[in-house]
């Protein structure tokens, strides 16, 4: 499973590729949404995307692969695994990005940045100044599916480019149309949109 059609044909078989109405993260409104856990439950499907991750960038020689709570850390656990380096994660504190547990970053570290799903970019960005705060390199930024245009300065590495447009709520054409909207990311909402 290297290239984005086979991706992205085993995330619609795994319905992690919903079609509806829903509210985002950021809190605008998508008639698309990416639900990514469909993908990071199953080590099966994780192992053969982060190697794909990991081939892009092991000429690179990357010392360290650092993602972002919570969702990050699997799929930089098992990119770390198919590099041979540890995986560590970036989390907030008191709403700051930071390194906890001791995790260990310096000079030395090339530091390869991986996210699930790049959105806005807001999360990864936050890792690549963590990264560089601590004096190490950030080589580049893999990710299974970029849904915007985000740049981040260093060599990007996506799997699957799927641009998906969204709407503030009040100019979102679902919600002037009256159709019901569903909160896939929210802690609360536990059934699978339609
Ligand atoms: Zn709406």
């Amino acid at each position: 499973m290297s290239t984005a059609l086979e991706i992205q044909a085993e995330l619609e078989r795994r319905g992690a590729l919903l079609e509806g109405h829903f509210k985002l993260s950021s809190g605008r409104h998508s008639n698309r949404f990416v639900q990514k856990f469909r993908i990071l439950e199953d080590p099966t499907i994780v192992e053969p995307v982060a190697r794909a991750i990991a081939d892009a960038f092991r000429a690179e020689r990357p010392t360290v692969v650092v993602s972002a709570a919570v969702g990050g850390i699997v799929l930089g656990y098992e990119t770390a695994r198919a590099l041979g380096v540890k995986a560590i994660f970036v989390e907030k504190e008191d709403g700051i990005a930071t390194l906890r547990r001791n995790f260990s970053l310096g000079a030395a570290d090339r530091a390869l940045i991986v996210e699930d799903v790049v959105t806005t970019g807001a999360s990864v960005r936050e890792v690549i100044g963590v990264v560089r705060d601590a004096g190490a390199v950030p080589i580049g930024v893999g990710a299974i599916v970029r849904r915007g245009d985000a740049d981040f300065g260093v060599r990007t590495h996506v799997l699957l480019d799927m641009p998906i447009r969204s709407w503030l709520a009040d100019e979102c054409p679902q919600c002037r149309a009256g159709e019901p909207i569903a909160d896939p990311g929210s802690r609360r909402a536990r059934a699978t949109p339609a």
